[in-house]
């Protein structure tokens, strides 16, 4: 046991220099070191493909290698962003984010890369979207699907999961796109029913979908993105 209780304790660690957020890694020092073998078992008795990568860095390097010469999109990520893409692809790959092209969506590249609102450790992916092309890309459309996450979306099971993506990770979607609802205000959800929600659509992946070759998750050993 690590022995961090608040956010405090961990702040004199000198956590708040390497994440922008210490308490969301309480949980995980609650619950003890990463049991991968587990992980691994409970994503792929659920269809998945499943990796681990410590470090963002291995991580960008495996995706990057998959991608190779084949077509790639993007939904909206900041834990892609974090980790360097665009800029990381090599010339060779075909990318399509609307991040940088306002206004493409491409929908059936070969490789639709995304993250996730959370991860269960029951082997569940959890998603909530607006525009929801997002969602659409990895519910059916590209060759295959990668959701890369880093550890801090990682719950219990899977109503922590949804719990996380409806009042930590939408929340702060909200106030980094300012919108006008009251999240983007107290950084809660109210079930809102703003015209200005952001939340359309929750996605449960409770397995991988069938019309993909490969639905893979990607968990990375850091926080990444919200
Ligand atoms: S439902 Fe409304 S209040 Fe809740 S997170 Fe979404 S936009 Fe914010």
């Amino acid at each position: 046991m690590w022995g961090f209780r608040s956010p405090e304790e961990l702040e004199e660690t000198g956590a708040s220099a390497l994440v922008a957020e210490p308490a969301e890694l309480l949980p995980l020092f609650e619950r003890g070191l990463l049991n991968v073998d587990a992980l691994t078992r409970a994503f792929t008795s659920r269809g998945f493909a499943f990796s681990y990568f410590p470090t963002a860095n291995e991580a960008a390097r495996y995706i990057v290698s998959a991608c190779a010469g084949k077509s790639v999109a993007l939904g909206g990520s900041m834990t892609f962003k974090e980790m360097g893409f665009q800029e990381a692809f090599a010339d060779s790959t075909e990318v399509h984010w609307h991040w940088v092209t306002k206004g493409e969506y491409y929908q059936t590249p070969d490789i639709y890369l995304t993250s996730a609102n959370a991860l269960s450790e029951s082997g569940e992916a959890v998603n909530i979207d607006g525009t929801c092309n997002r969602v659409a890309g990895t519910l059916y459309g590209p060759k295959q699907c990668m959701f890369v996450c880093g550890i801090n979306k990682l719950c219990p099971d899977l109503a922590s999961a949804v719990e996380r993506a409806r009042n930590v990770a939408a929340p702060k979607n909200a106030q980094r796109l300012g919108t006008r609802t009251p999240c983007a205000a107290d950084g809660k959800c109210h079930d809102c029913k703003s015209p200005a929600r952001i939340c359309r659509a929750l996605v449960v992946h409770m397995g991988a979908p069938k019309g993909f070759e490969k639905c893979e998750i990607v968990l990375v050993g850091e926080p990444l993105g919200y």
